[in-house]
C-alpha cells in the first residue's frame, strides 16, 4: 500500500488529498440535506393531513345539509327539492375531491363510510314519497359519523411544530363538536317538527350529547390560550349559549316543552353552529397558513442550503484545483531550474515561492546557481592567473569548491614552477651567453699574449739574449699553463654534466696536499701572503688531484677577489671525524643572497668589476661537485665588503675505515 502510494504521481497524490475535504463536504451536505428533507417530509405530512381534515369536514358539512334538505323534502314534498339537488352535486364533487387525494386510505372512502349506499338512498328519497324521514336522518348520520371517525387524525407531536400542535388538536376537537352539534340539532329539529318519537329521539341523541360535552371539556384542557379565550367568549354569545342552554335543559329534563318551536330552534342552532364553525375555520385558517408558511420557508431554506452547499463544493473543488495547478507550476519551474543546472546553464529565476518545503527547495536551487556562478567566476579568474581570488568551500563535502580550491593551488604551484623554470632557463641562456663571451675572452687573452711572444721571437730573435729567451719562454709557459687550466676546467664541466668524472681513491695526508698547493700559488702570486695559520694533520681518502683542484680554486678566488688586501689565512681543523678546511680573505665579500648561488654552474656575481676579474663561474661549481663526491660539504661565510671565508669538510680516512669496520 505504502509502495503503491509512493509510486503515485504527485498530481494523483494532490488529487487524493483534495478528495478528502470534498468527500467530507459531500457527506456533511448529505447529512444536512437529509435532516432538512426529513423535517420537510414531516411538515408535508402535517400540511397534507390538515388539508385532508378540511376536505373531510367540508364533505361532512355538505352531507349534513343534504340530510337536512332531504328530510324537509320528505316531510313537506315541496320547497326543498332544488336545494337538495344542488347540495347533492356539491357532496359528489367533495367525494371525488377526497378520492383524488394521494392518500391510499381515502381512495376507497366510499366503501367503508357507507357512501356506497348514498345513490340508493337518494333514489329512494326521489321515488318513494312514503319513505320514513327518520331512515334518511339515520343513514346520513351514520355516514357523517363514519367519515368523522376517518378524520380523527391526531398529529404526532414533534419538535418542529410544538406551538402548532396544540392548535391542530383544538381545531379538530372543534370540528368534532360541530359534527355532533349538527346531528343533535337535526334530531331535536326532527322531534320538534314532527312531534313524533320525541322520547326515542332524545334517547337516541343522548349519547351524542354527552360525547359533545366531553369534547368541550377536552377542548378546554388541550387548547392554547388564544382559541380558549375565543371559545369562552363564544360560550357567552347569545346564539351559541342559547343553543347549549336549550340542549342542557332538554337532556336534563328529558322532555320537550313548548318554549321553542322547530323553526325557532333551527334558527338558534344555525346561528350557534355557525358561530362555532367560524371559530373552527379561523383556527384552521391560522394553522393552515402558519403550516404553509413554515413549509414553504423550510422548502426555501432547503433549496438555499442546497445551493450554498453546491456552491461550497464547487468553491472547494475550484480552490483545490487551483492549489494543485499552482503546485504543479511551481514544481515545473523547479524541474526546469534543476535541468538548467544539470546542463550547466545559468540565469535561473525562481520568484514568488511560498515559505515551506517548495520555498526552501527554490532557495537551495538559487543558492546552487549563485554558488556555481561564484565558482565559475573564480575558475575564470584562476584561469587568467589571478590566484588572489578567494574560493571558500562551505564544508569538506563541497566537492566542487574543494576541487576548484585544489585546482587553484595546483595551478599556482605549476605556474610558480613554470615561472621558476622560465627564469632558470633565461638565466641559463644568459649564463651561456656570458660563458661563451667569457670563454672566448679567457682563451683570447693567453693566446694573444702567446702570439705576441712568438712574433717577438720571430722578429727579434737574434737581438734577444739567452736570458731574455728564457724569460719569454717562461712567460709563454705561464700562458700555456693558464690555457691548459682553462681547457681542463671546460673538459671537467662537460664531464660533470654527464657525470663522467673519474675519481681515484687513495689515502693521502691532507695537510701536505694543502701545503703543496699553497707553495705553488704563493710563487705565482707574490703580492699576497698566504698564511697557513693552523695545520692539523689528518688523512683523507680520495682523489688527491681533484681535492687539490678544489683547494686551489678556493685559494685562487681568495687571491682574485681581495686585490687590496695582502693576507690570506688558511686553516685546517680536525674534528676527530672530519677535516675542515677554510680559506679566509679580506676582500669584497659576498652578499647573503648570493652565498648559495655562487656554487651554481656559470653563476657569477654581477658587478662593475666583472671585467677586472675574468672567470667562467665554474670554479666553485666544480669544487662543490668534487667535495660532494668525497662525501663532504662546502659552504661560505662572508660579510659583504669585509671578506669571505670558504670552508669544506671531508671525512677523515680513519673515520671512513672505522665506519666500514663498524
Ligand atoms: P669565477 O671566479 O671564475 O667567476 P667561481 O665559480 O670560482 O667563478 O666563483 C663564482 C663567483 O663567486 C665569482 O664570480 C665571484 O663573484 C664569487 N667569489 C668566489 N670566491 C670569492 C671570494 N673569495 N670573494 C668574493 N667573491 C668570490
Amino acid at each position: 500500500m505504502i509502495i503503491f502510494f509512493r509510486r503515485l504521481s504527485l498530481t494523483a497524490k494532490l488529487f487524493l488529498i483534495g478528495l478528502i475535504p470534498i468527500a467530507l463536504l459531500l457527506y456533511f451536505s448529505y447529512v444536512i440535506y437529509k435532516e432538512k428533507d426529513q423535517k420537510l417530509a414531516v411538515m408535508h405530512e402535517y400540511v397534507n393531513q390538515v388539508e385532508v381534515s378540511a376536505v373531510l369536514a367540508s364533505l361532512n358539512e355538505s352531507l349534513g345539509y343534504e340530510r337536512m334538505y332531504s328530510f324537509h323534502f320528505l316531510l313537506e314534498k315541496t320547497g326543498f327539492q332544488k336545494m337538495m339537488l344542488q347540495q347533492r352535486i356539491k357532496t359528489d364533487s367533495l367525494i371525488k375531491a377526497v378520492e383524488k387525494r394521494p392518500e391510499v386510505n381515502l381512495k376507497s372512502l366510499r366503501q367503508y363510510t357507507f357512501l356506497t349506499g348514498l345513490d340508493n338512498m337518494r333514489n329512494k328519497i326521489d321515488s318513494i314519497p312514503t319513505l320514513d324521514p327518520n331512515n334518511v336522518i339515520d343513514f346520513y348520520t351514520r355516514c357523517i359519523f363514519r367519515i368523522n371517525y376517518t378524520n380523527s387524525w391526531v398529529p404526532p407531536s414533534n419538535i418542529y411544530l410544538t406551538s402548532d400542535y396544540q392548535d391542530i388538536v383544538a381545531q379538530r376537537l372543534l370540528r368534532q363538536m360541530i359534527t355532533l352539534i349538527d346531528i343533535l340539532r337535526t334530531n331535536i329539529y326532527n322531534a320538534l317538527y314532527t312531534k313524533k318519537y320525541m322520547v326515542e329521539i332524545l334517547m337516541g341523541s343522548y349519547g351524542s350529547y354527552t360525547f359533545y360535552q366531553s369534547l368541550q371539556k377536552e377542548f378546554k384542557l388541550k387548547a392554547s390560550d388564544e382559541p380558549l379565550k375565543a371559545f369562552d367568549s363564544l360560550s357567552k354569545e347569545t346564539s351559541f349559549a342559547g343553543m347549549n342552554h336549550y340542549m342542557d335543559t332538554l337532556f336534563a329534563k328529558f322532555h320537550f316543552d313548548s318554549s321553542m318551536s322547530a323553526n325557532q330552534w333551527w334558527q338558534l342552532s344555525t346561528n350557534g353552529i355557525n358561530a362555532i364553525k367560524d371559530l373552527q375555520r379561523n383556527l384552521w385558517t391560522q394553522v393552515d397558513n402558519r403550516l404553509n408558511e413554515i413549509y414553504s420557508s423550510e422548502k426555501r431554506a432547503l433549496s438555499l442550503s442546497l445551493f450554498f452547499l453546491l456552491a461550497a463544493i464547487l468553491l472547494v473543488i475550484l480552490f483545490i484545483s487551483y492549489i494543485i495547478h499552482d503546485i504543479r507550476i511551481q514544481l515545473r519551474e523547479l524541474k526546469m531550474a534543476a535541468r538548467k543546472i544539470s546542463r550547466g546553464e545559468a540565469g535561473i529565476t525562481l520568484e514568488n515561492f511560498p515559505h515551506g518545503m517548495l520555498g526552501s527547495l527554490a532557495k537551495s536551487i538559487l543558492q546552487i546557481e549563485k554558488n556555481n556562478l561564484v565558482l565559475a567566476q573564480a575558475a575564470r579568474e584562476i584561469g587568467t592567473g589571478n590566484f588572489q581570488v578567494k574560493v571558500n568551500p562551505r564544508s569538506e563535502n563541497d566537492i566542487l569548491a574543494m576541487s576548484i580550491k585544489k585546482m587553484k593551488q595546483d595551478l599556482r604551484r605549476f605556474t610558480e614552477q613554470k615561472d621558476k623554470l622560465q627564469k632558470e632557463t633565461m638565466d641559463l641562456v644568459t649564463q651561456r651567453d656570458q660563458f661563451f663571451s667569457m670563454t672566448s675572452h679567457e682563451l683570447k687573452t693567453p693566446v694573444t699574449t702567446l702570439k705576441a711572444y712568438a712574433q717577438m721571437l720571430l722578429m727579434d730573435g737574434h737581438a734577444v739574449d739567452e736570458q731574455q729567451h728564457k724569460e719569454i719562454f717562461k712567460r709563454m709557459e705561464k700562458q700555456i699553463g693558464k690555457l691548459v687550466l682553462l681547457i681542463n676546467d671546460l673538459i671537467d664541466i662537460s664531464r660533470l654534466q654527464y657525470d663522467q668524472l673519474v675519481y681515484e681513491n687513495v689515502k693521502f695526508k691532507f695537510n701536505q696536499l694543502v701545503a703543496g698547493v699553497i707553495s705553488e700559488l704563493q710563487i705565482s702570486h707574490p703580492n699576497h701572503r698566504i698564511i697557513f695559520q693552523k695545520n692539523v694533520q689528518g688523512e683523507v681518502c680520495g682523489d688527491a688531484g681533484r681535492i687539490s683542484q678544489a683547494v686551489a680554486n678556493l685559494l685562487n678566488n681568495a687571491i682574485k677577489y681581495s686585490p687590496d688586501s695582502r693576507d690570506i689565512i688558511v686553516r685546517i681543523e680536525n674534528t676527530g671525524e672530519s677535516i675542515i678546511f677554510s680559506v679566509k680573505d679580506f676582500g669584497y665579500g659576498i652578499r647573503d643572497e648570493e652565498k648559495e648561488k655562487i656554487f651554481e654552474r656559470f653563476y657569477r656575481v654581477s658587478n662593475d668589476n666583472m671585467d677586472t676579474y675574468p672567470g667562467l663561474g665554474i670554479g666553485l661549481y666544480i669544487s662543490r661537485q668534487i667535495i660532494q663526491k668525497h662525501n663532504g660539504k662546502i659552504w661560505c661565510d662572508s660579510e659583504f665588503g669585509k671578506g669571505s671565508t670558504f670552508y669544506f669538510e671531508l671525512p677523515l680516512a680513519a673515520s671512513i675505515t672505522n665506519q666500514t669496520e663498524g
